[in-house]
């Protein structure tokens, strides 16, 4: 043991897709140095010095898809009903109101709750860009600043996907709210996102809003920027089967054959819902092997319907998950909704391990956000950990044969004990050390100038 390293004793850990058979060990000690794994014993001793993980330590889960922002919306556009449409009016409402300084707060104290959820990475999908009207900050990417500040805050890693918003849909400009997320055109979006520098907690990547959102002759300039940096490239695809309508009509094909068309598919790209898609689409995104972010807990809230997962990982397509509009922040509930959807979907069971959910939870979502040296507990690896407690009444009565399925079919956010972020304890005994009082900051950010 060298200086400066910590020791973990894990009772139970899942070690990530690449373990053996289903990953799963027993007494596995865990040397820290800085903020990476240096070796992983199973079957050890422990050691007096070594902190203890008691329960099921997973690698730190990658929330691959966020708009932190949202979180003020939970619980409050369920009344009356309403549709996708009416949801982003009220949406479009929260968004005028931010500044940089009230997002940061409401965003640090999300994040602190991705955090106390084992959440050790957020792809923040960010496109409110602007002050109100569109009139640039004195620091044009100070919404981008405060988010990426917030993450730090809060103790856990960002990919910023800094988001490309230019029209309300074809031949339609950018109205009311919507004038904060535009940069006028794509050479601007790239001059502004390009000139960001990121501190060592976060990696900058790109997005295109949705098809309805870029002009399909500037979508090449921001997949060309991603490609240039080889940096992570996210896209809103098929959500919704009027914007695929509008892209026919606009376009004569659909949204996924135009990103194709355009230099927009490939192995760092992901695109987030792919909910309906054509068989030509699904074969599009799996050979170019594009990863596909599922957000179930949102989806099922908008009324999106279920896209074709099976298909798409059969096609070659990596799955990751995502908390989108955060109505729930709670990975756990996404990956287990992933096989739940599919049974109700196909009315048969048994379409993915539990060790294929969490690898969607954990590996894949880092990789999808630019981290491909997370999302495993292997030497070498981005030293994230996150532990499952075994005592809550939801987990009672587990067995060690069938730990991972326990953990992925009845866990929830609230058994999540302890979380180590880059070597750095961010979560203790379910309480953040950073913050402390995450509720209230929660509860401060939202009925307060963010409010509703
Ligand atoms: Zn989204």
């Amino acid at each position: 043991m060298t200086s400066g390293t910590t020791r973990y004793f894990a009772d139970h850990a899942w070690l990530g897709p690449l373990g053996e058979g289903d990953g799963l060990a027993r007494d596995v000690l865990i040397e820290v140095t800085g903020d990476r794994f240096t070796a992983v014993r199973p079957d050890a001793v422990r050691p007096p010095d070594a902190v203890q993980l008691a329960g099921l330590t997973l690698p730190g889960l990658a929330n691959a898809h966020s708009h932190a922002f949202h979180r003020a919306l939970r619980g409050r556009t369920h009344r009356g009903g309403g549709t996708f449409w009416t949801w982003r009016e009220d949406m479009y409402a929260l968004a005028e109101r931010l500044t940089p300084d009230s997002y940061l707060a409401l965003a640090r104290a999300t994040y602190a709750e991705m955090a106390l959820a084992g959440i050790s990475c957020v792809g923040e999908f960010h496109y409110l860009h602007h002050a109100p009207g569109g009139h640039r900050y004195a620091d044009p990417n100070a919404m981008t600043d405060a988010l990426v500040t917030a993450a730090a805050e809060a103790g856990i890693r960002i990919t910023l996907l800094d988001t490309c918003y230019l029209t309300g849909g074809p031949d339609r400009p950018l109205a009311g709210p919507q004038l904060r997320f535009g940069d006028g055109d794509a050479d601007s979006w790239a001059a502004r996102a390009a000139a960001y520098r990121t501190p060592d907690h976060a990696r900058l990547g790109a997005a295109i809003h949705s098809v309805r959102a870029v002009p399909a002759d500037q979508l090449g300039t921001v997949a060309d920027w991603a490609r240039e940096r080889e940096a992570p490239l996210h896209v809103h695809l098929s959500e919704q089967r009027a914007e695929n309508e509008a892209c026919l009509a606009a376009h004569g094909c659909t949204p996924t054959e135009l990103l194709d068309r355009r230099g927009a598919l490939g192995p760092r790209t992901t695109a987030v819902h792919a909910t309906h898609l054509t068989e030509a689409d699904i074969a599009r995104l799996g050979s170019s092997r594009t990863s596909v972010c599922l957000t179930p807990t949102t989806e099922r809230d908008l009324a999106d319907g279920i896209g074709p997962a099976p298909e798409l990982a059969r096609a070659g397509s990596p799955l990751t998950l995502g908390s989108d509009s955060n109505a729930v922040i709670d990975l756990l509930e996404e990956a287990r909704a992933l096989e739940l959807d599919e049974r109700l979907r196909s009315e048969t069971r048994g379409h993915w391990a539990a060790a294929d959910l969490l690898a969607a939870a954990t590996a894949a979502g880092h990789a999808s956000l630019g981290w491909p040296d997370a999302g495993r507990i292997a030497p070498g690896a981005l030293a994230d950990l996150t532990t499952l407690s075994l005592d809550s009444v939801r987990l009672a009565g587990w067995q060690p044969r069938t730990l991972l399925e326990s953990a992925v079919f009845a866990a929830a956010s609230a058994d999540v004990s302890d979380v180590v972020v880059g070597g750095r304890i961010i979560v203790a005994e379910g309480r953040h050390r950073l913050l402390g009082d995450v509720a209230g900051e929660l509860h401060r950010a939202i009925t307060g100038p963010a409010r509703t």
